[in-house]
Order: structure tokens, then C-alpha cells, then sequence
């Protein structure tokens, strides 16, 4: 730390991302992205987008508001585009949380929560899951906090209904409910049609899992005109050009080729079937997964010692040294080869146990 470093961030433990390693090509099963590549359409407007780069990007995002509110239902004034859903999560803390109005959510949950908290100096509560795993929803009953709900759950892949949900923004009219959908293409409900009917509801989601598009950074929320409208002004005071003309080009591409993209969820819950059936047939215990994940455990061996043998043979998944879970591994819902990859070496790891 310089001298000159504000006090204000002194104490701050910033975010840790999973390991993107350059030295080593590794079998990649720990940043949840896609196994596909980008649409062939997103490519070509990225690269079309390059030509006229010397010019600034539309700071109103339009075609792609326009586009993104049609594939949702919405209009185009209660979408904001992000560069990842991690920017409109930042300005949905700036905007939604003081001292007046603490942050809530789950003990264990996306871990960039507490750090997008600590950054604005905003009081939180973390609330412990169900022994299960679940998110215990009697336990955000009128609770008067901005609460962040990833839905499905991070790194668990649990997912509540629309209709438990909306109990929990009843019960809290007077504060704003986020609802963290960044995994919700491959098999869950979203909340979104919720939008029209509850103006303390925000939803977010990302173009960098169901639409290949991870290093592109872009994401979006979506709720109400005037949640909207204080988005864009935290947005405007901070960076009017944050998604960039590649981008804003590649989202459009994706949005035009849904196909592209349904065909790929439906791979991934495939996929997700196949692993985690193979993984049981070996004795791991799984969470109900319905993210582009899975969450699982085995007693003859832990966590941190399974991530460890993987890697050595070249295959990375997350382990968080976290009390509550560092009995499991999060696993991404790779392509076939990668998941027989994962499961020969995980079988031979659990032989060499014996
Ligand atoms: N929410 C959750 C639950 C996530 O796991 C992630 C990805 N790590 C994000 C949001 C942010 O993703 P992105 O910024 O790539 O949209």
C-alpha cells in the first residue's frame, strides 16, 4: 500500500476471482463459463464493430436496449446495460444501500457482495443457510435491509421459485430486493415477469454464461422505469461508455441467434445430468443443482485435497476455504471430453484413497 492510499480503503480485502492460469493449459472447470464458443454472430459484429473504434460507443446502449427489452418483455427504459452484471450489482449497492438502509444476504453466496459493501463502507448482515443448503426465506421476512439474492444460489446452484420470492418483496415494500440471475438459463424460473408488478424489484443478469461472452463484459438489470433511471444516474457519474462498441456489436450478434443460445443451455443441463449422476455413482453428495455447476462432496476425502490432485492432473475446479463448505468442490458444467477428463482423474484420485 502507497502512502497516499485512503484511509477509507485501508482495511479493504478485495474480491478474489477464480484462477485464470496463462502458464498451463488446464482442463477449465472452475470459472463457470461456457464450454461453447461465441456465436458466430457475435464474432463477426465484434470484429465489424473494430473498424470504427477511434469513435466513442453509444452512451445510451439503444439498438441493444431495444433489443435486450423485446427478448424480455420490458421496454427499453427499465433495462441498463454493464459491463459484466458485476457493474450493475456496484451501482445497485451505490444506489440502494447506506447506513440507513444495510445490505442482507446469504453467509454463503457470491463472495463479491461483502467486498462491493465493505468498498461503499454499507453495514451487512450475512444470514446463514439452511443446514441443507437452502436459502431460508421465513429468515428475509420484513427484514428492512436491501437484500441480494443470487437465484440460483452461488456455489451452491440452488434456486428458489418466483413465488417465494415475492413473499420476500412483500414483506419488505420500502426496500429494494435484488434478485442475482446470473445462472438462471439453464433450467430455472426467472423473475423478471415480477418487474411490472413490484417497483422494489431489481433482477440482474449476464451475457457471460448462457451467451459465451465472459471476456466481453456485459450484464444488465432490469426493473422498474424510476430503479432504472437511479442506475443510469450512478452510471453516468461514473462511466457513461461502460460497455464498449465490441461488445454492445457481439450482444446484439448473440441476441440475434437465440437458437445458438438455447441450444447450448440445453447441452449444459444435459451435461449437468450426465456429471452428476456419474459423480454419484462414486459417492459424491450433490446440492440440487440448476446452475451451469455442480456443488459436491465426498467423505473419503476432502475439499481442499480433491481441488489439489485435480489441479496437479490438470483439471481446476473452485474449492472455497470457507467453514461451511470446504467439504465440496464447485464444478463447472464443462463440454463431454472435459467432464470425462474430470471424472477418470477424479476416479483414479478417489482409487489411489483406498
Ligand atoms: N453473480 C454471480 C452469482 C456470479 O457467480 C457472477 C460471476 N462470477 C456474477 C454475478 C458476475 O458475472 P459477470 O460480471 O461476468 O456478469
Amino acid at each position: 500500500m502507497s502512502r497516499f492510499f485512503s484511509e477509507r480503503f485501508a482495511e479493504l480485502t478485495p474480491y478474489t476471482p477464480g484462477e485464470q492460469p496463462r502458464e498451463r493449459r488446464y482442463v477449465k472447470l472452475n470459472t463457470n463459463e461456457s464450454p461453447f464458443p461465441p456465436s458466430p454472430r457475435a464474432i463477426a459484429a465484434a470484429a465489424k464493430a473494430a473498424e470504427s473504434l477511434q469513435l466513442y460507443c453509444d452512451p445510451s446502449a439503444k439498438l441493444l436496449s431495444e433489443k435486450v427489452a423485446g427478448r424480455y418483455g420490458i421496454s427499453p427504459d427499465e433495462v441498463i446495460l454493464t459491463n459484466g452484471s458485476d457493474e450493475v450489482l456496484n451501482f445497485a449497492f451505490m444506489a440502494y444501500c447506506d447506513m440507513a438502509h444495510p445490505a442482507a444476504f446469504p453467509d454463503i453466496t457470491y463472495g463479491f457482495y461483502k467486498v462491493f459493501a465493505a468498498l461503499h463502507n454499507i453495514p451487512y448482515e450475512q444470514i446463514p443457510l439452511c443446514d441443507d443448503l437452502s436459502i431460508c426465506v421465513e429468515d428475509y421476512i420484513g427484514i428492512n435491509k436491501t437484500i441480494f439474492i443470487a437465484n440460483p444460489n452461488a456455489p451452491t446452484g440452488k434456486i428458489l421459485p418466483p413465488s417465494e420470492i415475492e413473499r420476500i418483496l412483500v414483506s419488505n415494500p420500502d426496500n429494494v430486493v435484488v434478485v442475482d440471475e446470473a445462472y438462471i438459463d439453464f433450467g430455472g424460473e426467472s423473475c423478471v415477469p415480477l418487474v411490472h408488478k413490484y417497483e422494489n424489484l431489481l433482477v440482474t443478469q449476464t451475457f457471460s454464461k448462457s451467451r459465451s461472452m465472459a471476456g466481453a463484459r456485459l450484464g444488465f438489470g432490469i426493473g422498474c422505469k424510476k430503479l432504472i433511471a437511479d442506475l443510469h444516474t450512478i452510471r453516468f457519474s461514473t462511466n457513461p461508455y461502460n460497455v464498449n462498441s465490441m461488445t454492445m456489436a457481439a450482444g446484439l450478434g448473440v441476441m440475434e441467434d437465440e437458437a445458438y443460445t438455447q441450444k447450448n443451455c440445453q447441452t449444459v443441463c444435459e451435461n449437468r445430468h450426465f456429471l452428476m449422476q456419474e459423480l454419484q455413482k462414486m459417492g459424491f453428495d450433490m446440492t440440487d443443482s440448476v446452475a451451469n455447476f455442480v456443488f459436491a462432496k465426498h467423505e473419503r476425502i476432502e475439499g481442499g485435497v480433491l481441488y489439489a490432485k485435480l489441479k496437479e492432473k490438470g483439471i481446476l475446479v473452485r474449492h472455497f476455504d470457507q467453514p461451511r463448505i470446504k467439504d465440496y468442490n464447485r464444478i463447472t458444467v464443462g463440454a463431454r471430453e472435459e467432464i470425462d477428463a474430470l471424472l477418470c482423474a477424479t476416479q483414479e484420485i478417489l482409487e489411489e484413497m483406498k
